[in-house]
């Protein structure tokens, strides 16, 4: 089987067109045209917005912080959280008066809630101010619906669902110089039945991975040090083709590309993290020894219920192979609170998976309605009840990464500097191999270096330690 395969150069005629408008805009006002994008949701959106970006420069636009101040608005949004999506609706009606004061201005919304049909007929109906939606699976199309929307003045629905193609070759404005995302496969065939995910982003399509190859060979060309690999389920790589790759091998090719950089993925599904996958990790020495693997519930009964496919003996037994097989290895995992029909006792199962494994760190939430997938029509528990337990599981966390953390305290640590502290201006602040947070002191270090710090103090979210110089470790 073969992935359809679309090149960005396919859209040529529109974006010459496109070209053309932004060119007269610029004669008539002696300025670019200004785009402004926002995004809610996942890395997988952060990593699409940055190729929307790509394709708006390209096309003759230049980027604004300014909301108000930009002559195309695009906000990608996440369909994942009933919370994500209520914002979305605020934002749409703080957009009305924009429109009013500038009715030129093109206002666009993509991503996985605007693949909803009842959500896109909604926009249609009650928000004509709202001149583009599309899909996930139509960001290949960006150039065609923005030339349609800027010629015709007639709005723009792309939201069928369709097997999706992969298009190739799109320009990607990074937000950042030396992290990048790379995607290596969209969609997701797994149906656990609190996600709307295989909904909106339709079957898994994985990426040629000679392409993949090339991306990350001309980031690190390009002085990139921390490269994400991207997919809901990066662990069943290839499994969609007839090529003989799987996700262990893409990883040990692209280990093998000269450079001093990282190699990150997410997101591992247990049912399909292999022993290969955890020895290549082990082997080699540009993957960081970090694994993110959702558990979501302790309770067999639970992760049934939410069509996990694995049970709680097996993701211990994966996590003891992998914890035997890296040394310093990194455990970090989503988990649910409140699903549908938890117990007490099922609860309690979460809590002592929590207890036994030694995550350092846990994305927590509280489960949510999405409607339109079978958890939905399940037996609901009470809210009051499912806020506590969240405080209880949290709690419990804290303690855990503050002890795990605890553990780094005299030790040096090689970590990739990132900016200033968000808390402490006086503060840098970077990432270790495991992802872990790390602040220090001001020191000559620029963000996108390695550098060393000695570890002096840890709390559950952070360590802190003092830089120090390569011959005094
Ligand atoms: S693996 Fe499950 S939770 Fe993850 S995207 Fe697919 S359906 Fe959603």
């Amino acid at each position: 089987m073969k992935n359809e395969l679309l090149h960005y150069t396919m859209q040529n005629e529109y974006i010459d067109k496109v070209r053309k408008i932004s060119y007269s805009f610029f004669l008539m006002h002696g300025v670019k045209p200004k785009y402004y994008t926002h995004t809610f949701g996942c890395q997988q959106n952060e990593s699409d917005t940055e190729k929307i970006n790509g394709m708006l420069s390209d096309m003759g636009y230049i980027q604004t912080d300014l909301r108000d101040d930009a002559d195309f608005i695009l906000y990608n949004t996440c369909a994942v959280r009933e919370h994500a999506e209520n914002r979305v609706f605020g934002t749409i009606g703080a957009l009305t008066q924009i429109k009013r004061e500038k009715p030129d201005v093109i206002i666009a919304f993509c991503g996985c809630m605007m693949q909803r049909s009842d959500i896109s007929e909604e926009l249609k109906k009650k928000y004509r101010h709202i001149d583009i939606v599309f899909g996930p699976q139509a960001i290949g199309r960006f150039p065609e619906n923005l030339y349609k929307a800027l010629s015709s003045k007639q709005r723009v629905f792309d939201v069928i669902n369709e097997n999706g193609a992969i298009t190739e070759d799109i320009p990607v404005k990074r937000a950042s110089r030396y992290k990048a995302w790379v995607s290596i496969m969209y969609g997701c065939n797994n149906f656990c039945s609190y996600c709307i995910v295989p909904y909106v982003r339709g079957r898994e399509r994985s990426r040629d991975p000679e392409m993949i190859i090339d991306e990350v060979s001309n980031l690190v060309a390009d002085g990139y040090k921390d490269i994400t690999l991207l997919g809901q389920n990066v662990n069943s790589f290839s499994n969609d083709t007839n090529n003989n790759w799987n996700f262990a091998k893409l990883l040990r090719r692209l280990n093998d590309i000269d450079g001093d950089f990282r190699i990150r993925f997410m997101t591992s599904h247990p049912k399909d993290a292999t022993p290969e996958l955890i020895d290549t990790i082990a082997s080699c020495s540009k993957i960081c020894n970090h694994l993110h693997l959702p558990f979501q519930s302790g309770s067999n009964r639970i992760l049934e219920l939410m069509n996990r496919k694995y049970t709680r003996e097996k993701y211990l037994q994966l996590v003891e192979y992998a914890k035997n097989s890296i040394p310093d290895l990194v455990l970090t995992s989503d988990v649910i609170v409140g699903f549908p029909t938890e117990t007490k006792e099922d609860f309690e199962q979460t809590l002592s998976l929590i207890n036994e494994v030694d995550f350092q760190g846990l994305y927590t939430f509280i489960y949510s309605i999405r409607q339109g997938t079978p958890a939905a029509s399940m037996e609901q528990i009470d809210e009051t009840i499912k806020h506590e337990r969240f405080e209880q599981l949290c709690s419990l966390q804290n303690i855990k990464a503050k002890t795990f953390n605890s553990k780094y305290i005299g030790k040096t640590l090689r970590i990739l500097v990132e900016g200033f502290s968000n808390n402490d201006k006086n503060m840098q602040t970077g990432r270790t191999d495991g992802n872990i947070i790390v602040n220090f002191p001001m020191c000559e270090a620029k963000p996108g270096e390695f550098i060393n710090v000695k570890i002096e103090s840890a709390l559950n979210w952070a360590l802190f330690g003092q830089a120090v110089k390569q011959d005094n470790i």
